[in-house]
C-alpha cells in the first residue's frame, strides 16, 4: 500500500486534524497525550492506502535520549520509503515555523519526499495575522513556492483542500 504521513511538533493539532478526517475515513479515533505519542501509527484507509501518524517532535523537557530515539525512529521510517507518496507537515499558525520544523523540512528535501504545509488552528488568528500567514510561513521555511493549507479542526476550514492534496499525493 502507498502511504501518506502526518508530522509536526507536539501539540500542533495533529490528533484533532486526524479526528476531523475520521469523518471521511473510517479511522479509529485517535487520542493523544502531549509528548506521549512515541510510536508510528498506521491506519489502513478503505483498504487502499495507509495514513501514517508520525510521533510529534519538539516537546519541551523531553530528555536527549528520547529525542535521539525519535530521530532514529523517523529516520528509519523515511529512509528509502518508496511507498511514501507525501507528507503533511503541520505548523501551528500562532507559533509559525520553528527551528525543528525547518529541520524536518530539510530532512524531507534530503530524502526527496513531497510535502505540503498545513497551518493549523487558523481560527485563532486575528485578521491581520491571517493576512500575513502564508508570507510568514514561506519566510520561515525560506521557500517561496511551498504549498500551504490553512486549516482549523474547529471550523473544518481547509479540510477539502487537504483531502484534495491527499489524493494528489496518492496519484503521483
Ligand atoms: P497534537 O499533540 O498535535 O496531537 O495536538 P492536539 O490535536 O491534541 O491539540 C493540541 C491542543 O490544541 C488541544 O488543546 C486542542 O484542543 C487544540 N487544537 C487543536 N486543533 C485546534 C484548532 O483547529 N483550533 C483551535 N482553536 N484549537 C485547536
Amino acid at each position: 500500500y502507498n502511504e501518506v504521513a502526518f508530522v509536526g511538533r507536539s501539540n500542533v493539532g495533529k490528533s484533532s486534524l486526524l479526528n476531523t478526517l475520521a469523518n471521511n475515513f473510517k479511522l479509529a479515533r485517535v487520542s493523544s497525550q502531549p509528548g506521549k505519542t512515541r510510536s508510528i501509527n498506521f491506519y489502513l484507509i478503505d483498504g487502499k492506502f495507509f495514513l501514517v501518524d508520525l510521533p510529534g517532535y519538539g516537546f519541551a523537557k523531553v530528555p536527549l535520549s528520547e529525542q535521539k530515539r525519535w530521530r532514529d525512529l523517523i529516520e528509519s521510517y523515511l529512509k528509502g520509503r518508496d511507498r511514501l507518496k507525501g507528507i503533511f507537515l503541520l505548523v501551528d499558525s500562532k507559533v509559525g515555523p520553528t527551528e525543528k520544523d525547518l529541520q524536518m523540512k530539510e530532512w524531507l528535501d534530503f530524502y526527496g519526499i513531497p510535502y505540503v504545509v498545513v497551518a493549523t488552528k487558523v481560527d485563532k488568528l486575528k485578521q491581520k495575522e491571517r493576512r500575513k500567514l502564508e508570507e510568514r510561513i514561506r519566510e520561515g521555511f525560506k521557500n517561496n513556492s511551498i504549498k500551504i493549507i490553512p486549516f482549523s479542526s474547529k471550523t473544518r476550514e481547509g479540510r477539502d483542500r487537504l483531502l484534495k492534496e491527499l489524493s494528489h499525493f496518492l496519484e503521483s
